[in-house]
């Protein structure tokens, strides 16, 4: 690799909190001459809310390999970018892998900037008591499909088990889990993490159905669910 290459920054913004943010990422981002954002107007105003000005351009899933090029021609004039989704760490259950991925096989180098990520601060304020857990990110859409993940995972070693999922499928994902792992599995949802309406819920899954069920606006927003091992 030349000297005057180029970095990729990989950096990790809030989600939900802006002030959620390292100094190093804050710096990083004043200081690339580009960024790729998944939304450019999320992404803008949280550089607004910081006096940040750089310019941008968009990756998301359907345009990154394209993208990723134009990034690698990018590196190759000596200039510094930065690589940001909506919320929290790049990669994780969001775009970004593949342009990392064709970078680092032609040579490029690829610089993490730490910050948050949801299921990470679900489990840290989770209370549960387990030094293992499996992330799996987003169960399938479809109903059959998802009962033969959560299935697959009844095998597993113990650990905890992580999942994200979206508001309007929250119902249905925990009678599926019902139907595997049985209404008295433990749960705990959380819902809106570093937003006005935090909520961490602990109950077993039959519980925590009919207190989604009970209320519409503990259906909304984003969520993480974690489910405890169980030691036979
Ligand atoms: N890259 C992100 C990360 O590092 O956590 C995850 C992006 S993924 C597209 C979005 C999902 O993460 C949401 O559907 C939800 O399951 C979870 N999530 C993101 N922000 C959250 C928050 N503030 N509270 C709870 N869950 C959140």
């Amino acid at each position: 690799m030349q000297q005057d290459y180029g970095t990729l920054y990989v950096v990790a913004t809030p989600i939900g909190n802006l002030r959620d943010i390292s100094l190093r990422a804050l710096d990083i981002l004043a200081s690339v001459d580009c960024i790729a954002a998944e939304h450019i107007d999320l992404t803008r105003h949280l550089l607004s809310h910081h006096g940040i000005h750089t310019s941008l351009m968009t990756l998301h899933q359907h345009n990154e390999h394209l993208v990723a090029e134009k990034i690698a021609n990018l590196l190759a004039s000596n200039q510094n970018i930065a690589l940001v989704t909506d919320a929290g760490t790049p990669c994780i259950s969001d775009p970004g892998a593949m342009l990392i991925h064709l970078l680092r096989s032609s040579g490029h180098r690829v610089v993490p900037i730490p910050g948050p990520n949801a299921a990470i601060c679900a489990l840290s304020a989770s209370g549960i008591r387990s030094n293992s857990f499996f992330f799996y990110g987003f169960l399938p859409v479809k109903s059959g499909e998802r009962k033969r993940c959560l299935t697959s995972l009844t095998t597993f070693p113990p650990c905890t088990l992580i999942f994200y999922e979206a508001p309007h499928r929250i119902v249905e994902c925990i009678k599926d889990m019902i139907v595997i792992f049985g209404t008295h599995r433990q749960i705990t949802l959380a819902r809106e993490l570093t937003k006005v309406f935090e909520t961490f819920h602990t109950d077993n899954l039959e519980n925590t159905l009919q207190w989604l069920l009970a209320d519409e606006n503990q259906q909304k927003g984003e969520f993480v669910l974690l489910l405890p091992p169980v030691f036979e």
